[in-house]
């Protein structure tokens, strides 16, 4: 017998899951709504014209080679990505307060941020928001830091419960760790206004707690790199402290290369130089240092101004597409008559709509339609197409008459 003989076979993962499923569905009309990856209209995986590019770049650069990176990563993709995110002329940046390392996409960032504030800050406890990505409350018990929820979505408003998230950030205590979403918040897709933000800010900066935050969909949300950077950009410039995980995955689509960045804004210089050393300590004995091929695609998008110009085209045309399946649903909705308020469809922001439909529904749909999702209901706009939407308008009107 086995020494692993009494190893208990693990469930699926909730979202990776789904596309398991999938896989295993011989019907010639199914559809993946499942994981968060951009589909073109087609209903194939898209790799930017400026990704293509950038690697003919590499790949003519006769010098490159192979060597280990830093235990940081690639210097100037970090430079850069802290510059993408806090806006070029962010005073945080100019004073040296930001230590920024290279991750494995947004999920190390996160697990990074974990295990250096379960190590150097004194209150390790971290506030997710009431539903969050399936994946934080599993990343940050493990990173050490112990977690609580914060009411978010009210189901009854599909909208922000502005009123019960607040009131919990000021019940939370005094130097707690409050995880955001710096734009579509997934799963829900429901982001606070500007307004909102500038309250939420308020509440977290009275009470001294560190805000930390995910910034998976820079440029998906709205297509403009700066506005989904409102939120985090208004943290900064108020020169208190965060930290903000970024990812290169969707906007990019640079899923598999594990492109991302932790970075932490400091008070000083100093602190941000003794942080930056510590952030080595975590990541050494993890991984030792991150990939080179990812890293220097981003780079090379990031500091040339032609790529970059078109980088930003071609990621408002990704949104502008996810926007444009929103309307050409919720038109199907309408036209079949499906009972029930709709507007969440087009209201809501990102990648995905949270579409309401409970387990039993999202059952029905998956039997019946072969369509699949998260249990919880919350679909994928980006594997979405003008061919595919009728058959979800049926799917979700036959399973809510
Ligand atoms: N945070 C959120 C909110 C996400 O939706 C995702 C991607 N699904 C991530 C982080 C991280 O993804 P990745 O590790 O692929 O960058």
């Amino acid at each position: 017998t086995s020494v692993f003989e009494n190893v208990q076979q693990a469930p699926e993962d909730p979202i990776l899951g789904v596309t398991v499923a999938y896989n295993k569905d011989p019907s010639p009309s199914k559809l993946n709504l499942g994981v968060g990856a951009y589909r073109t209209e087609e209903g194939k995986p898209l790799v930017l014209d400026v990704v293509k590019r950038a690697e003919q770049q590499l790949v003519a650069e006769k010098s490159r080679n192979k060597e280990y990176q830093a235990i940081t990563g690639n210097q100037q993709f970090n430079k850069l990505s802290a510059r993408l995110i806090l806006g070029p002329d962010s005073p945080a940046i100019a004073k040296n307060c930001v230590a920024t390392v290279q991750a494995l996409s947004g999920t190390g960032a996160l697990r990074i941020g974990a295990e250096f504030l379960a190590a150097h800050y004194a209150k390790p406890q971290i506030f997710l928001p009431m539903p969050t990505w399936g994946n934080h409350n599993k990343i940050f018990p493990l990173g050490g830091v112990s977690q609580k929820p914060y009411r978010y979505y009210d189901p009854k408003t599909r909208g922000l419960d502005y009123e019960g998230m607040l009131e919990d950030l000021k019940a939370a205590p005094d130097g707690a760790v409050i995880l955001l979403h710096a734009c579509a918040h997934n799963p829900t897709g429901v982001d606070p206004t500007e307004e909102q933000w500038e309250g939420i800010r308020k509440v977290i900066r009275s009470k001294n707690q560190l805000p930390f935050f995910d910034c998976a969909y820079q440029g998906f949300a709205s297509g403009s790199l700066d506005k989904d950077a409102y939120a985090v950009r208004s943290f900064v410039a108020d020169g208190g402290e965060c930290l903000i995980s970024q990812s290169f995955a969707k906007n990019m689509g640079l899923y598999g290369e594990r492109v991302g960045a932790l970075n932490i804004v400091c008070r000083s210089a100093p602190v941000a130089s003794r942080v930056d050393s510590q952030l080595k300590l975590v990541i050494r004995p993890m991984y030792s240092s991150p990939p080179v091929h990812g890293a220097a695609i981003a780079a090379a998008i990031l500091e040339d101004g032609n790529l970059f110009k078109n980088w930003t085209v071609e990621l408002k045309g990704m949104a502008d597409r996810i926007i444009s399946m929103r309307h050409q649903l919720y038109d199907a909705l309408q036209e079949r008559g499906t009972p029930g308020d709709w507007d969440h469809v087009l209201k809501q922001i990102g990648m995905f709509t949270f579409t309401g439909l409970n387990k039993s529904q999202v059952e029905f749909m998956t039997r019946e339609y072969h369509i699949y999702m998260t249990s919880d209901g919350r679909i994928s706009m980006a594997g979405l197409s003008s061919r595919t939407v009728p058959h979800l308008a049926d799917a979700m009107h036959a399973a809510v008459v």
